[in-house]
């Protein structure tokens, strides 16, 4: 365990946060050493993996910070086609603290589908369920078939199926207060051997139209989705952010009918709980699109992502938010909550 680490290298937004102790898990046998060690068991604790979606409201966190750097990917399971015999899906296990994009990488460069349309989001697979990872269509509790995970508390082990993990947008059972005590330190994935791919969202289609790809491969797609990201993110390392801050909000259809009638081409995407717009939009038209004070900002390329320039403060982030949220509560009657984590 170390003392007083410095986990600027662990959050994207690239704050100089301290923490008051870093232990890194390599093996599982660490995990449960860990959890009869007396400071752990009397320290406020934090999982974390790349911090691409945690945002630490102080420079110092007063507590233990577990990382997970379990690595390995294997094949654990097919299923043949009753067709030709051939494995129809394979079912690779990735433990948690594998990089995000490098597994994508894997399953692409062996020609598996499901996860291609979330190339380059980054961070750990650890992760990805907590938040149940969504781009381009997709969202990663598709491919999910177990979570495995370490009950901190008490050294217990619990796997989840799919159906226990109660994936939604932006949510899973892991994100509820009584479930931080679940370490994930392995996931299931399904993944196809063939399947349709998914081209309806974004620009995909633009991209592969501009490229003259007439009947694209998954590496196509993939390589597609990875240059429209790089065109419209900040780089990771470069700019600070979390990717989208705020969550897109659900409005009552009468809400919808107001905004529509001053802003007639407000996207939306209605839904069993009402109409979905996008966050982003609501940003940009309320005029923050491309705003700078000090060290933090709007970027200029999407509204929806809040940045750090170097040099500033998580209060700066902070103070920012809690602006564009009365903003865009003023202007449209909607209240939007943040995507990130804030610890
Ligand atoms: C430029 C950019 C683009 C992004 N684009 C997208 C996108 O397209 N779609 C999307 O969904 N997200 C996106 N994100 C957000 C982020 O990349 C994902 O949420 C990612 O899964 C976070 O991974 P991480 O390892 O960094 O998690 P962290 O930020 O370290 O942690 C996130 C949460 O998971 C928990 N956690 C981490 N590891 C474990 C573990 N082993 N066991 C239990 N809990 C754990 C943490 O406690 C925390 O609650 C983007 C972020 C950035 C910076």
């Amino acid at each position: 365990m170390k003392k007083e680490h410095s986990l600027q290298g662990l959050n994207t937004m690239g704050f100089n946060v301290i923490a008051k102790y870093f232990c890194e898990i390599n093996t599982l046998d660490d995990i449960k050493k860990l959890i009869d060690d007396k400071t752990f068991k009397e320290s406020k604790k934090l999982f974390l993996g790349g911090g691409s979606n945690i945002l630490f409201a102080d420079e110092y966190f007063d507590g233990i910070v577990i990382h997970s750097n379990l690595k390995g990917i294997s094949f654990v399971e097919c299923e043949q086609s009753t067709d030709n015999g051939q494995p129809e899906f394979l079912t690779a296990r990735c433990m948690s603290g594998e990089t995000w994009k490098d597994f994508v990488d894997f399953t692409v460069s062996n020609n598996l589908y499901g996860l291609e349309n979330l190339v380059d989001i980054p961070g750990s697979v650890g992760a990805a369920p907590v938040q149940n990872i969504g781009a381009y269509g997709s969202e990663v509790k598709d491919c999910i078939t177990r979570v495995y995970a370490i009950n901190i508390e008490n050294g217990e082990e619990r796997i989840f199926e799919n159906e226990e993990c109660n994936f939604a947008y932006r949510n899973s059972i892991f994100k509820k207060e009584e479930n931080k005590k679940y370490f994930i330190y392995a996931i299931d994935f399904k993944l196809k051997k063939d399947a349709e791919l998914k081209l309806e969202y974004g620009n995909i289609k633009e991209y592969l139209v501009k490229k003259n790809i007439e009947s694209p491969t998954l590496s196509d797609v993939a390589n597609a989705i990875k240059t429209i990201r790089a065109e419209k993110l900040p780089e990771v390392g470069v700019v600070g952010s979390v990717g989208s801050f705020f969550q897109n909000p659900i409005i009552d259809a009468d809400k919808y009918q107001s905004i529509k009638e001053t802003y007639p081409e407000v996207p939306s995407y209605p839904n069993d709980n009402g109409v979905k717009i996008p966050a982003g939009w609501l940003i940009d038209k309320a005029g923050w699109k491309g705003y700078r004070e000090n060290h933090v900002g709007v970027w200029d390329k999407q509204a929806l992502v809040l940045v750090h320039y170097g040099g500033g403060k998580p209060e700066e982030i902070l103070n920012l938010m809690n602006k564009i949220q009365c903003s865009v509560k003023e202007e449209f009657g909607v209240e939007i909550k943040p995507e990130v984590n804030i610890v």
